[in-house]
């Protein structure tokens, strides 16, 4: 997708900071789609981990011994907080479920 500088409307290389053809700053048009997604890191590596974070969260309550092992997988992840937090969370639910189900069955 190409962009245009907003100062002279020269053609612009995606994620260029200054324009080459009039030198303006760009980074006041960070709104730009173009311009946006390099803040983020790619969302193939968030997708793994909300699915991992999903079936976490179902094995936590139905069979808490997997949701500990998912969580363990998740709080290993170094390349995502989001992973990490919710590896806490799930731990915490399945260990709460589990002595539930053991005072349960008692
Ligand atoms: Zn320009």
């Amino acid at each position: 997708m190409s962009k245009f500088c907003p100062y002279c409307g020269e053609e612009l290389i995606d994620n260029a900071k200054f324009c080459k053809s009039c030198g303006k700053s760009l980074e006041d048009f960070k709104s730009s789609p173009g311009t946006q997604n390099i803040q983020y890191p790619p969302s193939a590596v968030e997708n793994d981990h909300t699915f991992a974070t999903v079936l976490g969260y179902i094995f936590a309550i139905l069979i808490p011994l997997f949701g500990i092992i998912i969580s363990v997988y998740l709080l290993t992840r170094n390349d995502s907080q989001k992973a990490a937090r919710h590896g806490k969370y799930i731990l915490i639910l399945s260990i709460f479920i589990w002595i539930i189900s053991f005072l349960l069955i008692r």
